[in-house]
């Protein structure tokens, strides 16, 4: 199968970290899923951890969003003008997330990432950007400068194909160090239109900020008068219903949604502030727009998943934290058993086992794991029937799915992996 697919797609795959390139091994072709597990073409079942990278926090094929997404289908499955599942999408948005008061639809979070630079660049008139190493927000040119995620996996800095003139307005900086930051503001005064961030980082590994940080980038971009964009494509409705403003009690300009949004459908979203998301065509003068925008499948998916988290959200989230802790935790116990030091990073049901005895805090200490040694723990856990991310630079995701029984199978793996490799 991989060959056929490789005979057709650069690398089999229309994505790179689905290549395995940095575990080794041919990756399954997934012919269904369902709740907590994939299922392949030879008839294997693996516990799944990384829920296509985040969207499937209620588990896969779930099915109030498979009948939303079945009926949505039967009435049109794109119409190219308004309808009102657009609206009641975004009321749900906003019901969680306060500080976007207006949104718009798209179909990734690149583009929901890529049309908020945009955006800030036009409404403040500035040309510089500040993001942070380690911090992936989508492939869009400007923003491919020390970007995680597969980005770093393949060790490549950004990427050929954009010319230096592209990235030179990006500035990018060490995240959890305020004072670069500030520096970047003294040298380019009146210059720098927004600081766009993974509040947790997911990207690189999952890295938290340190107390105070993400409130000092808040309190920097006012001063500076720059917008502060939260890249909530991963954490948006994840780390709680309100994503990590709500945990971390920061109120950006502007927000960036993905994955969880759409349900697992093509969907991300962008919004905020009034007075910036207005400067927007065909109400002011920056442009942006989409064939597939608002899609009607996309819609209904998104509302059927949002609908459930927001009525359940007293037992989600508590269940998804108790969980996610058990399996995060228990892994890591198990391996200093035999005498193995991994640094587990962990918020809510986002985690990562970075395979080094040091702290994570950025991205030049996650560079630090022994990334050989992640790629043997992987392929020891996938011959046990578990699928971890692909990559040391990738957050593990659990949901609603996972129960005793997985965390049970998962720390019965991990036994398993681990003699396998290191004894
Ligand atoms: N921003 C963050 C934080 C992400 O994790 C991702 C994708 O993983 C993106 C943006 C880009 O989203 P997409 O892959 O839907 O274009």
């Amino acid at each position: 199968m991989q060959q056929r697919a490789e005979s057709f797609l650069p690398g089999g795959v229309d994505s790179p970290v689905r290549a395995f390139r940095a575990v080794g091994g041919d990756p399954p072709f997934v012919e269904r899923a369902d709740g907590a597990y994939l299922y392949d073409a030879d008839g294997n079942r693996y516990l799944d951890f990384f829920g296509s990278w985040g969207p499937m926090i209620l588990g896969h094929a779930f099915p109030p969003v498979t009948e939303a997404i079945q009926s949505a289908a039967a009435r049109g499955a794109s119409f190219g003008a308004s309808h009102a599942g657009e609206a009641d999408l975004a009321e749900l948005v906003q019901r969680c997330f306060p500080s976007v008061k207006k949104m718009r639809f798209v179909s990734s979070g690149t583009e929901a990432c890529m049309s908020a630079i945009r955006l800030a660049r036009g409404f403040t008139g500035r040309s510089f950007v500040i993001k942070f190493e380690g911090c992936y927000h989508g492939h869009a040119d400007a923003l491919l400068v020390k970007a995680g995620s597969g980005v770093a996996t393949f060790g490549i800095p950004g990427s050929a194909g954009v010319p230096a003139e592209t990235a030179m307005h990006t500035l990018a900086l060490p995240y959890n160090d305020l004072a670069a930051v500030e520096l970047a503001f003294e040298n380019h005064q009146d210059q720098i239109a927004c600081i766009i961030v993974e509040p947790v980082v997911g990207n690189a590994g999952t890295i938290l900020p340190a107390a105070g940080y993400l409130q000092g980038l808040r309190e920097l971009a006012t001063r500076y008068g720059a917008l502060l964009i939260l890249d909530e494509v991963m954490t948006g409705f994840r780390l709680s219903l309100g994503g990590a403003q709500e945990l971390y009690r920061i109120e950006p300009d502007l927000t960036t949604l993905g994955k969880i949004v759409g349900g697992g459908l093509p969907c991300g979203a962008f919004g905020g502030r009034e007075d910036v998301m207005n400067f927007l065509a065909p109400l002011g003068p920056v442009y942006q727009a989409g064939t597939l925008s608002g899609n009607p499948l996309a819609m209904a998916a998104g509302i059927a998943q949002l609908s459930h988290l927001i009525a359940h959200a007293d037992v989600i989230y508590p269940h998804l934290e108790m969980t996610t802790r058990s399996i995060a935790e228990g892994v890591a116990a198990l391996a200093a058993e035999v005498g193995i030091s991994i640094t587990t990073n962990r918020v809510g049901s986002m985690f990562t086992w970075f395979f080094t005895p040091m702290p994570v805090e950025d991205f030049a200490q996650a560079a630090m794991s022994d990334t050989a040694a992640f790629a043997r723990f992987h392929r020891a856990m996938l011959d046990a029937g578990v699928w971890l991310p692909p990559s040391q630079y990738e957050a593990a995701f659990v949901s609603m799915a996972h129960g005793p029984e997985e965390v049970a199978f998962a720390l019965s793996a991990a036994r398993q992996a681990l003699a396998a490799v290191w004894c």
